[in-house]
């Protein structure tokens, strides 16, 4: 055999091999690699962004393929991305409800495709097809809601007796009921002795409810309740569940001459530690937030999810707690935390969730 001829033949075997090598890692890649859909809600409150961006990172470094969509607050739109995932061959569905109680059809077909189902951060209910729930303790942010205005306005040692105005989350979302009824359970005693008065009267989330957690609609409440209890009167506190609301809330007091010297800001609760309220904070309108940190949500679903699709036992710490109408959702809650101008350097800046130069 010729050099040459040996030459030749070696560089076809070298040619062979290192094609067989890349088809069979696409090949590897292509089959194993899971895909997870991820279903947000919207993107005008900033933490459904970063909810999002979270989970794509949580996921990719634990070598899954993700499709994140956003539904814009629609009903229609998040069942048809849904749809749509299904059909491209989602593995797992990751879904931050609009309305809870509307994805019964859709995970119909998830559950024939054999599509892994998890409920983020709001409950998704009327199924039997969702698997696990991840979520923070809900109940437990509405008694840090509640606990900030008795903080606020030192309902231990002012005798009072102070004015408050209630506001909820939107009825759709098993949430604000949570945030409701946890905050009610530390207030209603100071409402029961008459050191709380709800003014306008209006308690109770089929009164108090705020449809999609809209701002606009908060702020158009809080200017009827302002013009119809308090011209001749203050209002010393009011329970916002989220910081969207919060921000229609300042606006209406602001409205009618809150954040001066003689008529100064009432005590303002939220939720979300969004950096519009933050700077709010800072800016003595809004008193306090709370912080759930999303990206540790986002970490523990794609670790929920990675142990049920190998078969491990999936870490939960919640058994009891969220009924959906047709089964416990098994779940994991993380801890809220309370911010306020002590507090949120360390929480929020030093743990990198908001960046100093955002701030400014
Ligand atoms: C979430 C809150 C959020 C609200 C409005 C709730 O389901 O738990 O964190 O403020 O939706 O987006």
């Amino acid at each position: 055999m010729s050099k040459n001829l040996i030459y030749k033949l070696l560089a076809v075997v070298m040619l062979a091999s290192l094609v067989l090598t890349a088809c069979g890692a696409a090949g590897d890649a292509g089959s194993d690699q899971k895909m997870v859909g991820i279903s947000m809600p919207t993107k005008t409150s900033t933490r459904w962004i970063s909810d999002g961006e979270s989970m794509v990172k949580s996921f990719e470094e634990l070598g899954y393929a993700t499709d994140l969509q956003f539904a814009n607050d629609d009903i229609p739109n998040q069942i048809a991305q849904l749809e749509n995932m299904i059909t491209k061959g989602a593995d797992v569905l990751v879904i931050a409800a609009i309305d809870g109680s509307t994805l019964s059809d859709v995970l119909g077909k998830a559950k024939e495709a054999g599509v892994l189902v998890i409920a983020y951060d709001r409950l998704i209910s009327k199924t039997e097809n969702v698997d696990y729930y991840a979520t923070f303790d809900n109940f437990g942010v509405g008694v840090i809601q509640g606990s900030q205005i008795i903080e606020g306005l030192d309902l231990e040692n002012q005798a009072g007796p102070f004015n408050v105005e209630l506001f909820g989350g939107s009825p759709d979302d098993t949430n604000a009921f949570y945030f409701y009824d946890g905050a009610m359970s530390v207030l209603q005693p100071y409402i029961d002795e008459g050191k709380l008065v709800v003014q306008s009267g209006q308690m109770g989330m089929d009164v108090v409810g705020t449809l999609r957690w809209d701002g606009a609609v908060a702020q158009s409440r809080m200017e009827n309740l302002l013009s119809a209890n308090y011209t001749d009167k203050r209002v010393d506190a009011v329970l916002s569940p989220y910081d969207g609301l919060s921000r229609g809330i300042i606006a209406a007091l602001r409205g009618v001459g809150y954040g001066t010297a003689d008529q100064p800001w009432p005590v303002i609760t939220g939720q979300d530690a969004e950096v519009a309220s933050v700077k709010a904070m800072i800016a003595g309108e809004q008193t306090y937030t709370v912080f759930k940190d999303t990206r540790e949500l986002a970490a523990q679903t794609a670790k929920m999810v990675d142990q049920a699709l190998k078969g491990e036992t999936v870490e939960i710490n919640d058994t009891k707690t969220y009924d959906n109408g047709v089964k416990v959702v098994p779940s994991y809650l993380l801890t809220p935390y309370s911010v306020d101008l002590s507090n949120y350097e360390k929480l929020l800046i030093e743990s990198g969730y908001i960046k100093a130069e955002d701030l400014k």
